[in-house]
């Protein structure tokens, strides 16, 4: 069910999407796409997983068995990541047999942080400063040339904080680098930033561009606690995101949704963080607060349709639910569900780890900080009184 469009072809609505991963992105992506009569399959290492649970099949087998994978590919007619930690192999070698959107490249330069951070300062994008650490060696003249504090970050596979270490002084280069892992590394310096914002865009595949707006990002531990759409910010700082937003998408010909996370500085100077080539937690308030969710979009760009409206219905705010509000028994889900305004979402996962996401909560108020407070209060009664 392909039409062929120029030289971008579109997969209509009946037809099947691919999604390499099975997490909680995958999932509402195909609860999304589902409502819009597509099919979709998901591959991965597990199952049961949050997306195998909704999807219309669940393929099992390791990203690295690449006849798995092109056996997986030949079944549909598209295919999209949910996580951009699949080796760049399995994405070459899905596009032999259909589109994989966006392309196996932007995934190659995301899911490492030293590219990524080359990419960035070639293309001329404002990021910390930073120095490539292939070894022990060059970390002690790395840190020397940055000063503490700095942060050391694995380069590949590293999320929410994993795979880091801020180093405050010469002296903790050793620990510093066995605690991540004594492997490829990049260096940057630490930013003594104002508040931490994102802006999660989508660009279709005849190039149309949407974007979010600037959502404001509050982390607790290195994890994302709250976001809160509209950020305060200076409209010119709020065009700066969005400008710096769309050049990477167009500078990476991203046919997806991709999110670019910034440091925003007390003097109002941006930096790029790191980029998600696919939606992202701080774009979930969207699934019920805009007129196309993150996950509407990613489905109608890697398929070629026009992009979706994304005004915001009503202001919200999304805390995440981590497991530990598990520790202490099971959560009170009539005591948040009380605020009539609260939309309860839960990834079906089964063993409730700390720092391990579990699902969200958006709730809708008056204003941004009304909907913030009722968001964090809700959460807060998830966790019986006594328990
Ligand atoms: P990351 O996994 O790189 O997104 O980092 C997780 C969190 O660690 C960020 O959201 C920041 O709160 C903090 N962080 C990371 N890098 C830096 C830095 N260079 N300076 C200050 N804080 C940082």
């Amino acid at each position: 069910m392909t039409r062929s469009s120029g030289s971008r072809s579109t997969i209509l609505p009946g037809s099947t999407v691919g999604v390499l991963g099975s997490g909680q992105l995958g999932r509402m992506f195909a609860l999304s796409a589902r409502r819009m009569g597509y099919r979709v399959h998901t591959f991965s290492p597990g199952d049961d997983t949050p997306m195998g649970q909704v999807a219309d099949r669940e393929a099992v087998g390791d990203y690295q068995d690449l006849d798995a994978v092109a056996e997986f590919a030949s079944r549909v007619d598209v295919v999209t990541f949910e996580f951009e930690n699949v080796p760049f192999e399995a994405a070459a070698t899905a596009a032999e047999h259909v589109p994989v959107r966006p392309d196996g490249r932007v995934l190659h330069i995301a899911q490492h942080r030293r590219r990524e951070k080359d990419f960035l300062h070639d293309a001329g994008f404002p990021t910390a400063p930073f120095e490539h650490v292939p070894d022990r060696e060059t970390l002690t003249g790395a840190i020397e040339r940055l000063g503490t504090p700095c942060v050391l970050k694995t380069a590949g596979f590293g999320y929410d904080g994993k795979g880091q270490y801020v180093i405050k002084s010469l002296d903790e280069a050793d620990m510093a680098w066995s605690a991540i892992g004594a492997g490829e590394a990049v260096l940057e310096g630490f930013v003594d930033f104002e508040s931490e914002v994102s802006v999660i865009a989508a660009r279709g595949a005849d190039g149309a561009f949407a974007h979010y707006g600037v959502v404001e990002n509050r982390h607790r531990d290195h994890i994302l606690d709250v976001s809160i759409p509209d950020a305060i910010v200076d409209s010119a700082v709020a065009d700066e995101a969005i400008r710096i937003a769309r050049g990477v998408l167009e500078a990476l010909d991203v046919v997806g949704v991709l999110c670019v996370e910034f440091f925003l500085g007390h003097d109002g100077t941006l930096r790029v963080n790191e980029l998600a080539p696919r939606p992202h937690n701080s774009g979930h308030f969207s699934f019920d607060a805009c007129a196309t969710s993150q996950f509407e979009q990613q489905l109608r760009s890697v398929c070629g349709l026009p992009l979706g409206d994304t005004t915001r219905l009503a202001p919200s705010a999304m805390v995440n639910l981590l497991g530990d509000l598990w520790q202490v028994g099971a959560p009170d889900w009539t005591a948040a569900l009380a605020d009539p305004a609260l939309k309860l979402h839960l990834y079906g996962k089964g063993e409730a780890r700390p720092g391990r996401k579990m699902g969200h909560m958006t709730v809708f108020g008056d204003d941004r900080e009304d909907a913030a407070r009722r968001a964090v209060a809700a959460r807060e009664r998830l966790v019986r009184s006594g328990a």
